[in-house]
């Protein structure tokens, strides 16, 4: 097989890895069924499960896996095939957000197989409005309650761990979902005409009417409202000052019902198309394991306090091979950032790079070893 060079020496290096890192394994370990993965796929084999700590630890210095997943549900026997031979006893409810799925125009320039650092912030931005805006304040979650891993990719993983969550079916979860994603998000919901006058939510309404209204305040409107009021303070100013009060009328806009109605219809988080919401909706996802390598990049999903999650670099800080360079031939890749240093663009040209990075390309099946 061609690529079988690149598969060992990844195996190798993930292995080593491995062999010294003591990974923070979940909560509930003994409950949830584990799934490995390849080169080829993300889930070659799954319905594995581990009584202790110590046994997943030897699986993994054993093995190496290039993906390791593990259930978001607690099962009573998480090894018994089929699924519903198993046992649900509940799941936490977890949050798969990826730039993939943000429709940003700049997959257009790098190819989707890539990210640059536009796609990485905003992909944190919406994890962050997730938290802040949605799971703390409309669900009453704790902190302590929330886990946030980088996918080991593309995106963030969100856990939420609350007993109360826990036993919610795959009906209640979409219905978590479909809130924070905004679906059916309705302007006649917020506003309405008194005489000519647009009326719509203030700041300290509950829910998505009050979300409506602080947006307007705090997000910079300059995509959405025509130059002659963005280019002068004084009329922003006064549009604001009016939102303050539920009155979206107080400076004068073009077809006004319009220019609100496109800005209601952009504010929900983004969780991916109607399938990946399913696959999120659903009870028996296995889910990457935090702290684990990811084989299509070579990165860690780690795990992230989220109060530091604005500093956080993936491209830095989720790196965990090293330095030394190694030879490689790459095939084609736009301008990668990685570990502080630009790359690129090559075009099937033969280089040195850190071991790291070089890891990384071999990953995303753009390099080969010399
Ligand atoms: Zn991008």
């Amino acid at each position: 097989m061609e690529s079988e060079r690149e598969i060992a020496f990844v195996r190798k290096k993930f292995a080593d890895y491995y062999a010294n890192k003591e990974i923070e394994f979940p909560e509930k370990l003994e409950q949830r069924e584990w799934g490995f993965g390849g080169w080829k796929d993300k889930i070659e084999a799954r319905h594995f499960s581990f009584p202790n700590s110590k046994s997943l630890q030897e699986y993994f210095k054993n093995n190496a896996p290039l993906y390791a997943s593990y259930s978001v549900a607690y099962y009573k026997e998480p090894e018994a095939r089929p699924i519903d031979k198993k046992g649900w006893l509940g799941a936490e409810l977890v949050f798969d957000l990826d730039s993939d799925h943000l429709n940003l125009p700049c997959i257009a320039k790098h190819g989707k197989n890539w990210v640059c650092e536009g796609c990485l912030s905003e992909v944190k931005r919406h994890t962050q409005r997730l938290i802040e805006d949605f799971l703390v304040p409309d669900f009453g979650i704790r902190r302590e309650e929330i886990e946030v891993n980088f996918s080991g990719n593309r995106g963030y993983h969100v856990h939420v761990n609350n007993e109360k969550l826990n036993s919610l079916e795959s009906y209640g979860r979409r219905e978590i979902l479909d809130y924070v994603s905004g679906t059916g998000l309705d302007f006649n919901r917020f506003f309405a005409k008194q005489g000519a006058r647009l009326v719509g939510p203030e700041p300290t309404d509950w829910g998505w009417a009050g979300k409506v209204a602080r947006y307007a305040l705090k997000n910079d409107l300059s995509n959405i409202l025509p130059r002659s009021i963005v280019s002068k303070p004084e009329r922003l100013k006064a549009l604001r000052k009016g939102i303050e009060r539920g009155n979206w009328d107080a400076v004068r806009i073009p077809k006004k019902t319009d220019v609100w109605r496109a800005f209601v219809k952009d504010l929900g988080l983004r969780l991916g198309r109607e399938v990946d919401k399913q696959v999120t909706g659903d009870v028996t996802k296995l889910i990457r394991a935090p702290d684990t390598l990811h084989g299509g990049s070579g990165l860690s999903a780690k795990r992230i306090d989220f109060k530091k999650l604005d500093e956080f670099d993936p491209m830095k800080d989720a790196i965990v091979f090293g330095e030394e360079e190694i030879e490689v031939k790459v095939s084609r890749t736009p301008k990668i950032k990685f570990g502080g240093k630009e790359y690129g663009p090559y075009r099937g040209e033969q280089v040195k790079v850190p071991e790291a990075f070089g890891i990384y390309l071999i990953c995303k099946k753009a390099a080969k070893r010399l």
